[in-house]
């Protein structure tokens, strides 16, 4: 927690040498100024991560709710244009101050929804390897930065037993791999238990393995509602 309020506090310190531009109008002072987050925001045409059709204020149609582990998906749009450099530039650049606009997009698109009042937090830790690039663990860091915003609680719910990246793999390969690579913190379990309900973040959605492994181990555990939010989905091509 300390290291990653100093990595805040020192990418403060260096955007008043080279200073942060707004990825969507070039503004100067956020890697998103609200503005821009407020228009991506007044832009959103929900879709399922499914299948596309189009939906109302939810990304999961009715048809794909049906064999989804999720009660409920929300997005923020495609991959595409800023948002797609905002994620990109966070995630693979270490832009450690994009987490503040990227938590804002999450609880402004969230804010409508019917989401229980006390759902839990919950984030897919990032193999050890890639902490050690980026030097943070980017959806832990945007976790913690919505617990700034909305009143509710992180849960360490999982663990990654394994260090290899999915970059790159199929689909089929995904679904596989991810199997063995997250489990559930059995320790964090055994003493706080486990919530009623869960949101899962992430940041892209590409074939929805991993988040959808997630829900299943959630399940199991007990959980009773669950809840995806992403920031974008990547297009189909
Ligand atoms: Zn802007
Ligand atoms: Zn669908």
């Amino acid at each position: 927690m300390v290291i990653i309020t100093m990595l805040l506090l020192l990418d403060d310190l260096l955007s008043l040498i080279a200073p942060h531009k707004c990825k969507r109008c070039g503004v100067v002072g956020s890697t998103l100024c609200q503005r821009c987050i407020n228009d991506t925001l007044k832009e959103i045409n929900p879709f399922c991560v499914y299948c596309g059709a189009m939906t109302n204020n939810t990304n999961l149609c009715g048809k794909c709710r049906k064999k989804s582990p999720f009660d409920d998906i929300y997005a923020v749009g495609y991959r595409r244009g800023a948002l797609k450099h905002l994620v990109g530039d966070y995630k693979y650049h270490s832009e450690a101050a994009s987490c503040r606009p990227i938590a804002q997009l999450l609880c402004d698109r969230l804010a409508p929804t019917d989401l229980p009042d006390d759902v839990a937090i919950v984030y897919i830790p990032t193999i050890p390897a890639h902490i050690r690039r980026r030097g943070f663990d980017h959806m832990g860091l945007v976790a913690r930065q919505i617990r700034r915003i909305l009143p509710c609680h992180v849960a360490s719910l999982f663990i990654r037993v394994d260090n290899t990246s999915q970059h790159e793999l199929s689909e089929r390969q995904r679904h596989e791999r991810i199997k063995s690579s997250l489990a559930l913190n059995a320790k964090y379990i055994a003493r706080h238990g486990v919530p009623q309900s869960v949101l899962i973040i992430d940041d892209i959605w590409t074939t929805g393995a991993t988040l959808e492994w997630a829900a299943i181990l959630l399940h199991r555990a007990g959980v009773e509602k669950i809840y995806a939010g992403v920031i974008c989905r990547q297009p189909k091509d």
